[in-house]
């Protein structure tokens, strides 16, 4: 048996079985391997809505230190050669596991997050998630407006998500490095809220990056490609 098999199923027996892991098909079944994962575009490409500085920080020190951390926990573990999906459902909810889940999780939403992002982002959702959004959720304003609020409303440092839960489109938001995956959704896309995503370009002005983030560079193909 292979043996990232049959720690994935170590992992999903130990939580549950419920949670089995549900990734995103884009992954596939948990793929992601922990390491920094090159940008999908230049640090320039978001201007002027998201400046240079603010991508160079967030991607070569906060989520390059996330991918580091992760690294030197799992070193001489069991799951040293595990994927960040397993490590998440492996140490979610466990006290003592804390610092590792909370650096596995921030690796794993943050290269979620840079593919959430398109330069030439915005627009509306087509196609079949156009569809899934008008039965699931009530069309694209009543979405746009959710995910404003979810994004808005998180008190203090966390994530707003569009994610499918028992196969339904649902708006949510995380706390600090918590994450859908831990729950068993699977996430379609997603918004940083945390300061060092906007702090440089919006200072206090959430709210002005989260109404930029959804006109311009919203990644709807992106979460188009999740939906599997
Ligand atoms: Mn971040």
């Amino acid at each position: 048996m292979n043996r990232r098999r049959f720690l994935g199923e170590v992992v999903a027996a130990g939580v549950g079985g419920a949670a089995a892991l549900s990734v995103s098909p884009a992954y596939g079944r948990g793929t992601m391997k922990i390491e920094l994962p090159a940008l999908p575009y230049g640090e320039d490409a978001l201007t002027p809505y998201v400046s240079s500085q603010t991508v160079s920080i967030h991607h070569g020190r906060h989520h390059k230190t996330y991918v580091e951390n992760t690294r030197k926990l799992v070193e001489g573990t069991d799951l040293a050669e595990a994927s960040l999906e397993d490590i998440i459902k492996a140490t979610a909810g466990k006290a003592e596991k804390k610092g590792l889940f909370n650096n596995a999780a921030q690796a794993w939403n943050h290269a979620f997050y840079w593919k959430s992002i398109h330069p030439k982002g915005g627009g509306q959702p087509q196609g079949r998630l156009k569809e899934r959004v008008d039965s699931d959720l009530g069309g694209f304003e009543r979405l746009k407006e959710e995910l404003a609020k979810a994004a808005v409303t998180q008190f203090g440092s966390g994530w707003a998500w569009l994610v499918l839960d028992q196969g339904k489109l649902q708006v949510m938001q995380t706390s600090n490095a918590d994450t859908p995956l831990a729950s068993g959704k699977v996430p379609l896309l997603t918004i940083d809220v945390w300061e060092h995503a906007y702090y440089l370009d919006y200072q206090n002005k959430r709210p002005d990056y989260i109404a930029a983030f959804l006109d311009k560079l919203v990644n709807w193909e992106f979460a188009a490609q999740n939906l599997g």
